[in-house]
């Protein structure tokens, strides 16, 4: 298979998503945020093409001005957000040439595309593919040291940790290295460019990076070969331009037919009855804990009221040492029989599996029945 990392990524977030671009490869608008991002990445890369001198700061401000007239087409919500954004594109453009300079750096490649290919196994005959990518920037830091730039217009930062473990970063490092195979054994200096911040945070290629990257798209993969295209439910739905086409969402949309209200009105009357039910059971506990301590404190353990009668009955939980089990059972043979391994006792040790141990015990997986479950959710959500 062929793949860019952006559909690797894309898969990841959400399967359905990847599966209706894809797949289905329903065309969808470009949201403001990915026109914004792409007339920024043009101005940057331009700023980083000297013609034949570096381009100044208010040379680049022009090319943007001039890319920002395609904007007119986009659906923003009024001519204020319009402007919000090109002044945010101005910032970031002046931000960036402070901290960047194009006079001060060794530019080997902008918006260079590769291609990667990984292998399924060792094995010669292992399934092979090609991951596809453009890395946004690359510079030269000194002899044989290089650095990767991939620039990002979204606020949220993500932690070094988050950064030391970036699928792209293993994937892009990958590309460099199947690239120029002759720096494969040199540093390589990987950076996220948080452009609304002004803020670079880098990591140093290493093997781990690079393997970890390969298996997590091997695996995606893998999923998408099988045709596994569930939909993922997150904060990324507000911005999924398939939303009113996507199974945990549509209906929000939908015009309802009266078959269709009637359903309306048994969820309704469904929820209704499963808060009851918790509270119930949340109120049923309240007074077992209060009885309990009348009881104890009069000294009785029958309560009778109008409706019948409550009475405490002895219950003992006990736990035995299994070493004198064993001396017991295994002279009659029934000692085996209580060894059996259960779903259940797995679950209880899976935490304390080391990660190979607990992939190797998914592979062995073996779906006997796959069902749906009802689970209610008390909020009312709206249109937007
Ligand atoms: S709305 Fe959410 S769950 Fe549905 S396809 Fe988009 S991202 Fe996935």
């Amino acid at each position: 298979m062929q793949i860019s990392y952006s559909s690797i990524e894309l898969y990841l977030n959400c399967p359905k998503k990847y599966y209706f671009s894809q797949v289905e490869k329903i065309k969808a608008k470009k949201s403001k945020e990915q026109i914004f991002g792409t007339l920024i990445h043009s101005a940057l890369k331009f700023l980083h093409q000297p013609n034949p001198l570096p381009h100044t700061l208010s040379q680049v401000l022009d090319y943007f001005k001039e890319l920002w007239e395609s904007t007119k087409e986009v659906d923003w919500q009024s001519e204020e957000e319009r402007n919000a954004y090109f002044e945010e594109g101005i910032r970031i453009l002046k931000e960036y040439y402070k901290k960047n300079n194009p006079k001060n750096f060794l530019i080997v490649d902008l918006e260079k595309r590769f291609f990667a290919k990984i292998k399924e196994g060792n094995h010669p005959e292992a399934k092979e593919h090609t991951l596809i990518g453009i890395i946004d920037r690359i510079d030269k830091i000194s002899n044989n040291y290089f650095e990767i730039i991939d620039y990002k217009t979204s606020r949220k930062m993500p932690s070094q940790n988050i950064v030391d473990n970036n699928l792209q970063l293993g994937i892009y490092a990958l590309g460099f290295e199947q690239n120029w195979p002759k720096f494969r054994k040199s540093p390589l200096k990987l950076s996220l460019y948080f452009l609304k911040h002004s803020e670079k945070i880098s990591t140093q290629k290493n093997q781990e990076l690079i393997e970890k990257a390969k298996q997590k798209a091997l695996k995606a993969i893998s999923l998408i070969e099988q045709k596994k295209f569930p939909p993922f439910v997150s904060s990324l739905c507000d911005f999924c331009v398939y939303k009113k086409i996507c199974p945990m969402w549509k209906h929000l949309y939908q015009d309802l037919t009266p078959d269709d209200k009637q359903i309306v009105d048994l969820v309704n009357e469904y929820l209704i009855l499963k808060k009851r039910q918790e509270n119930d059971l949340k109120k049923i506990k309240e007074l077992k804990e209060e009885i309990n301590k009348y009881c104890d404190k009069k000294g009785v353990e029958r309560i009778f009221s109008e409706e019948g009668y409550l009475q405490r009955d002895r219950q003992i939980r006990a736990n035995y040492d299994f070493l004198k089990i064993k001396e017991i059972l295994e002279p009659v043979g029934f000692w085996n029989e209580i060894l059996d391994p259960s779903l259940k006792k797995l679950k209880k040790i899976w935490q304390k599996l080391p990660k190979e141990i607990q992939k190797k015990i998914e592979k062995e997986a073996k779906v006997e029945k796959e069902f749906k479950s009802l689970r209610p959710v008390f909020k009312k959500m709206k249109k937007e």
